[in-house]
């Protein structure tokens, strides 16, 4: 039985970033992954903004980096803000690769095809049986997504509210804008979320939906028929769905010995639903902190509890976003066709990101439809 300080259980981002902190702490590291390979392991739009790669301590390199893009956000009548600000779509999987050779170099052992069966506390340690073995820890630190075996196994049974998503990667696409994401508001079009084209290159896109009480595939294939020009010719090779969890974060992330990051947790900024930026954010925060509790020998729950210090801007957007999903879901397509024409391009990234929502409400309270209906609620 081997013993490790962390370990870390799920290398998506959120868990490859807990390792490479984990073990630049100079605590002795393991990261498992239930995988054959460290790689983006479910679907996702590979967005993100070029923020992330800083904050992760990764090169925005050609081969990670394959399209940069402004964003478009469309109203159901079809008229759109347009955000200039460049983002990047991104080969997720190098991504991911480069930071778990950050983990490697620090010093984490790395075990693919290692899946985590249970986690229990035994006395004053962690003990984690994989499929092959059985180690102790001084802290575990779950980051094994929304289906989470690590927090199922030790009782934590609260999940953020999912919302159901499906994706189609298209190929031999004829897009309009090869340099834009577009994203696409309104009750017809993606009930209670929004669907997507963000282009990879000039042929290839990836073409999701996110809706709540409605069949997300049934609304994908209408959504998709809609773009008959740019996607009638176009196959797909790549189909998947996942939930995503836009509620919020949970309210109990950390316990004596353990710490949950990324999906598990909730960490999704809730109105976009990315959870890319926030993940390794998250993941870097709390390698941190249990490298240090373990140097400590005080892994209590109290200590471990300085992640939410750390994280507390993050949280403070999660909440903000939050806030603005809930008041956003009452609007109807009119009202959407009218927010377009009032919001601009800062309003809709402060409110989508959970920034400065209070501004946003101020500007739509002197608004007379909107100040009853959504500033009030934003304040
Ligand atoms: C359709 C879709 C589109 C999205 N688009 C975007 C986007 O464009 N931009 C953005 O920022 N976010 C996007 N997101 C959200 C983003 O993908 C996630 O928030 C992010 O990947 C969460 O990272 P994570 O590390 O917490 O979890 P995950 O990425 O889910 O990684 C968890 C890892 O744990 C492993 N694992 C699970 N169980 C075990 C176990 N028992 N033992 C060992 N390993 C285990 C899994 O194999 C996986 O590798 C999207 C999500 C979906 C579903």
């Amino acid at each position: 039985m081997g013993s490790y300080d962390v370990i870390v259980v799920g290398a998506g981002p959120a868990g490859v970033s807990a390792a490479k902190a984990a073990a630049l702490g100079d605590a002795r590291t393991l990261l498992l992954e239930k995988c054959p390979t460290i790689m983006a392991n479910k679907p996702c739009g590979e967005a993100t903004s070029q923020a992330t790669f800083k904050t992760a301590g990764v090169e925005p390199k050609p081969s990670i980096v394959l399209n940069k893009a402004y964003a478009r956000v469309y109203a159901p009548n079809m008229k759109f803000v347009e955000i200039r600000d460049v983002g990047f779509l991104i080969n997720k999987s190098l991504f991911i690769q480069e930071i778990a050779a950050q983990a490697a170099e620090a010093g984490a052992d790395i075990h693919v095809r290692e899946e985590a069966v249970s986690v229990w506390r035994n006395g004053d340690a962690m003990r984690i049986k994989t499929n092959r073995d059985e180690y102790s820890a001084k802290v575990i630190i779950g980051a094994d997504g929304y289906n989470s075996t690590v927090a199922r196994s030790l009782g934590i049974n609260e999940r953020s509210e999912p919302i159901p998503t499906v994706q189609y990667v298209m190929v031999n696409c004829r897009l309009e804008y090869t340099d834009v994401v577009r994203f696409f508001l309104g009750n017809e079009i993606a009930p209670g979320g929004y669907a997507w084209i963000f282009p990879k290159s000039e042929k290839i896109a990836e073409v999701g939906i996110g809706v709540r009480a409605a069949p997300a595939k049934l609304y994908l294939d209408k959504f998709v028929k809609i773009f008959e020009k740019e996607l009638g010719s176009a196959k797909i090779i790549d189909y998947r769905g996942a939930p995503v969890p836009i509620g919020g974060m949970i309210k109990e992330c950390v316990l004596d010995g353990v710490m949950l990051v990324g999906d598990v947790a909730g960490t999704v900024i809730p109105l976009t639903g990315a959870g890319i930026h926030s993940s390794v954010a998250a993941g870097l925060m709390a390698g941190e902190v249990a490298a240090n509790a373990c140097h400590e020998d005080d892994v209590s729950k109290e200590r471990l509890s300085e992640f939410y210090e750390k994280y507390g801007p993050w949280i403070n957007r999660i909440n903000k976003s939050l806030k603005v999903m809930r008041a956003l879901e009452k609007m109807t397509d009119e009202d959407l066709n009218l927010l377009q024409s009032i919001l601009d391009a800062s309003d809709i990234l402060d409110l989508a990101n959970g920034l400065d929502v209070k501004r946003v409400a101020l500007k739509l309270l002197s608004h007379p439809i909107f100040a009853m209906k959504l500033a009030k609620a934003l304040l």
